[in-house]
């Protein structure tokens, strides 16, 4: 049986897919763009995800010049995996606001 959710879909995109996005954007996003329709999301959703990822032009322009570096992490508190953007990011966004 299908449910359909109405609400948003926190979980189809894990730290893994993110990290696609990111690296498509910064690099080859058509390739990108294609693996991830493949893989069941729309394009409107992976354009919706990447702003709220805040891959915004200046983000896009820090990364190329090696000042960001995006990377998937485990968080050193609670041993969840999230999408770190830069090396001194240890701690998932959760544990970062409860900090
Ligand atoms: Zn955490």
């Amino acid at each position: 049986m299908v449910r359909r959710k109405k609400k948003t879909e926190p979980d189809r995109f894990t730290p893994e897919i993110d990290l696609q996005i990111v690296d498509g954007v910064l690099g080859d996003s058509e390739n990108m763009l294609a693996t991830l329709t493949r893989a069941g999301f729309s394009k409107e959703e992976i354009h919706r995800r990447s702003r709220s990822l805040g891959l915004s032009n200046r983000f896009i322009a820090q990364c190329r010049a090696g000042d960001i570096v995006v990377s998937v992490r485990r968080c050193l508190n609670c041993d969840d995996k999230f999408l770190s953007m830069g090396v001194h990011l240890r701690l998932c966004v959760r544990c970062r606001r409860s900090a």
